[in-house]
C-alpha cells in the first residue's frame, strides 16, 4: 500500500509550506510581527457588516456576487487614473490574487522570478504549480537590480514595492526602466504602497504588461476580512477571471471593503499617524543608538540592532528577538540569509505600544553583554 505522501503529486510531496507569522491566541501580546494595523478600521466597516447581516443574517443564505462587481467599481473609482471595473480583479486577500497570478502566468513551462529578499510566499506558490523559481538577490544597498530583472528569463516577475521585509521603495522611474526592457509580465505587489510617497498605478495606462496588486490588510486595518485585488489591463483581468474561484470573496467582505474605500479621510488620518510614528522611531533608534535601518516606505522598520559595545549581527538580532518575546513583544526575524539575519522587522504599532517597545529595546541594551 502506498503512503499518503507517496500518493501526493511529487512536487507537493517535496513542497515546504509557507510559514505565516505567529498568531498568539492569548491576550497581552504586543503583536508587531505581521504588519497588521495597530488601529481599528473605519467604524463604517462594522456598520456595513451589520447592515448586510440584518436582524437574522438571512442574506448569508445566498452566494455573494460572484465577480464582486460593486467592489470592482468601487476600487476603480477609488484609484481614478481612468481605471474601470474591467481593470480590477478581487481576491480573498492579496495572497489569493498572487496565487491566481502564478496559476495563470507561472507553471512548469516557464520561469517565475522575484527578488531576494521579498515576500517569501512567492516561491511557495510557484512550487504548488510545479514551476521554476528564479531569484535575483539584492546587495546590501537594496537598490533595484533593474538590468538583472530586465535580462531575466521569467515569464512573470514578482516585485514587492515597497519591499518587504526591508521597507525600501522603488521609484516609478526604475519600474519604467524594467517595463521598457523586460519582455514578461511585471507584477508589482504594492501591499504597503499606501505608506509610500509614490506608487505604480499611474503607469498602468501605458504598460499593459504591468499588474499592480493591493491589499486592505495593512493600511486599511482589515487583515481579518481578507480582501486584496489586482489592477491591470482588461485582457489580463479576463485571463485571471478564468482561474479564480467563482465565489472567492464573501458577502461580508465585499460590503466591508466598499465601506472602507469610501472612508478616505479616516484612512488618511490613520496612514499619516503610522508614518509619523515610523519616522520618529527610525530616526530615534539610528540617531540615539546608532542602529542602522533602511529608509521605510511601509508600516514597519527593518532594523539592525546593536549592543552598547557596538556588536551587531545574526546572534545579536536573535538575542533581542528572544528578549522581546520574553516580554510578550512579538517581532519578525529572518535568520536564513546573511542579508536579513542581522535585522529584525518591527511593525509600527499604536503609539502606546511603541512606547513600551522603545523602553524594552533600551532595557535590552543595558542588559546585553
Ligand atoms: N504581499 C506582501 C508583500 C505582504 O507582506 C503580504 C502580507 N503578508 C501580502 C502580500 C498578503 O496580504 P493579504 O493576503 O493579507 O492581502
Amino acid at each position: 500500500m502506498s503512503t499518503l505522501l507517496e500518493l501526493a503529486s511529487p512536487h507537493i510531496a517535496r513542497l515546504h509550506a509557507y510559514t505565516p507569522g505567529l498568531q498568539p491566541t492569548e491576550a497581552g501580546w504586543i503583536k508587531l510581527n505581521t504588519n497588521e494595523s495597530g488601529y481599528p478600521p473605519s467604524p463604517k466597516v462594522a456598520e456595513s457588516i451589520r447592515r448586510e447581516l440584518g436582524d437574522d443574517g438571512s442574506s448569508l443564505r445566498l452566494y455573494p456576487n460572484p465577480s464582486s462587481a460593486p467592489l470592482r467599481s468601487a476600487i476603480a473609482a477609488y484609484h481614478g487614473h481612468g481605471l474601470k471595473a474591467e481593470n480590477v480583479l478581487v481576491g480573498n486577500g492579496s495572497d489569493d490574487v498572487l496565487n491566481v497570478l502564478v496559476r495563470c502566468f507561472g507553471g512548469a513551462h516557464v520561469d517565475t522570478g522575484f527578488t531576494f529578499p521579498s515576500y517569501s510566499l512567492y516561491p511557495v506558490l510557484v512550487g504548488i504549480q510545479d514551476g521554476r523559481s528564479r531569484t535575483i538577490e539584492f546587495d546590501r544597498t537594496m537598490r533595484l537590480p533593474v538590468a538583472a530583472i530586465a535580462r531575466s528569463s521569467a515569464g512573470a516577475f514578482f516585485l514587492t514595492s515597497p519591499n518587504a521585509p526591508t521597507g525600501v521603495a522603488f521609484s516609478n522611474e526604475d519600474l519604467e526602466s524594467v517595463l521598457n526592457a523586460f519582455a514578461g509580465i511585471l507584477v508589482v505587489d504594492e501591499a504597503y504602497a499606501p505608506f509610500a510617497e509614490q506608487n505604480a498605478v499611474a503607469l498602468l495606462q501605458r504598460f499593459p504588461r504591468l499588474i499592480v496588486v493591493r491589499t486592505l490588510s495593512k493600511a486599511h486595518a482589515l487583515a481579518g476580512i481578507r480582501v486584496g485585488y489586482a489592477l491591470a489591463d482588461p485582457e489580463a483581468i479576463e485571463l485571471l477571471d478564468r482561474v479564480r474561484d467563482s465565489y472567492n470573496v464573501s458577502r461580508l467582505s465585499q460590503v466591508a471593503a466598499i465601506a472602507a474605500l469610501e472612508d478616505v479621510s479616516y484612512y488618511n488620518g490613520l496612514i499619516g499617524r503610522t508614518k509619523a510614528t515610523r519616522d520618529f522611531y527610525r530616526r530615534k533608534w539610528s540617531e540615539q543608538w546608532g542602529w542602522f535601518a533602511y529608509d521605510s516606505a511601509t508600516n514597519f522598520i527593518f532594523v539592525e540592532p546593536r549592543t552598547t559595545t557596538g556588536r551587531f549581527g545574526p546572534d545579536v538580532a536573535h538575542a533581542l528577538y528572544s528578549f522581546l518575546s520574553g516580554k510578550r513583544i512579538l517581532v519578525r526575524a529572518f535568520p536564513n540569509h546573511p542579508l536579513t539575519a542581522p535585522f529584525l522587522r518591527i511593525s509600527v504599532g499604536r503609539d502606546d505600544e511603541m512606547v513600551v517597545v522603545d523602553k524594552a529595546l533600551l532595557e535590552w541594551q543595558h542588559s546585553a553583554p
